[in-house]
């Protein structure tokens, strides 16, 4: 039976959206979670909000940008918990638009986020997971990290990288059992398409297979999965959770 058996899980940009509904998968199937949000405010506020619905977790705001704010944390766990399972990279921003109104700033804040805070959230995580001689590592990808997308070029740029990361370092981390995969999902029902109106999203749903837009349960059933043991033998995988939807 799928159980995460007690694991410890790390999930940033756990406070909402689709790493909220991770989080209270995680917790549904027995793993003891760690959410890290951007800040104080919607840390204490997810932390509260699950707590209130009778599960318990610990908050973190570390600067994902900054390796050493967050190495420290992760000792911190480690040193609580004695063992660190399952991390899923999921915090990330995107971006819409075209290439002449996008500054080099904001094309750097869109990199620095869903690339190099994935980069600093592993290399923190690693040497537990090596010496362990287990470990997960779960990112969040897109369905544009494999069409691209016709403006706000820095978010599939930056999931293309997503994916390199994954595929390169599920090869040099198979030797210590530790596996990296991503998962891409398509357009989800978070709280920003919850305010869009129809008009705008019935032709989005048109142009899927599947007829729906995904809900973030899709998404978390896809992480539980692959951050089970009946996951043992994928690793270096980009899984997309679309419908079948084509750009
Ligand atoms: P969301 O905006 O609802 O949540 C984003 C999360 O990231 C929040 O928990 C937030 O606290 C965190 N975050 C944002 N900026 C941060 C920062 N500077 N430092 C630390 N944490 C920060 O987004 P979502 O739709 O749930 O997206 C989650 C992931 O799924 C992202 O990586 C996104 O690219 C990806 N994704 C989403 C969709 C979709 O349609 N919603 C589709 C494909 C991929």
């Amino acid at each position: 039976m799928l159980d995460l058996n007690n694991k410890v899980a790390i999930i940033t940009g756990g406070t909402r959206g689709i790493g909220l509904e991770i989080v209270r998968i995680f917790l549904q199937y027995n793993a003891k979670v760690i959410l890290f949000g951007s800040g104080k405010e919607t840390v204490d506020k997810a932390v509260k909000k699950l707590e209130n619905e009778g599960k318990k977790v610990d908050g973190y705001y570390p600067n994902l940008n900054n390796y050493y704010d967050i190495n420290k944390i992760v000792e911190e766990i480690y040193e609580k918990y004695g063992h660190i399972d399952i991390l899923v990279n999921n915090a990330g921003i995107s971006a819409s638009k075209k290439i002449d109104d996008t500054t080099s700033e904001e094309f750097l804040d869109i990199m620095n986020l869903n690339v190099n805070a994935i980069f600093n959230m592993i290399k923190a995580v690693v040497p537990y997971m090596k010496k362990q001689h287990s470990g997960v590592i779960l990112n969040t990808s897109s369905m544009v990290s494999i069409y691209g997308q016709p403006s706000g070029v820095g978010y599939p740029a930056s999931k293309f990288a997503v994916n390199g990361l994954t595929i390169s370092l599920a090869r040099e981390l198979a030797e210590f059992n530790i596996r990296v995969n991503a998962v891409a999902p398509g357009i989800t029902k978070t709280d920003m398409l919850e305010s869009l109106p129809n008009e705008l999203i019935e032709p989005l749903i048109e142009k899927i297979p599947l007829k729906r837009i995904g809900e973030t349960k899709d998404i978390a059933n896809a992480f539980l999965f692959l951050a089970s043991d009946m996951a043992s033998y994928i690793t270096g995988v980009i899984l997309p959770v679309d419908g079948a939807a084509r750009n």
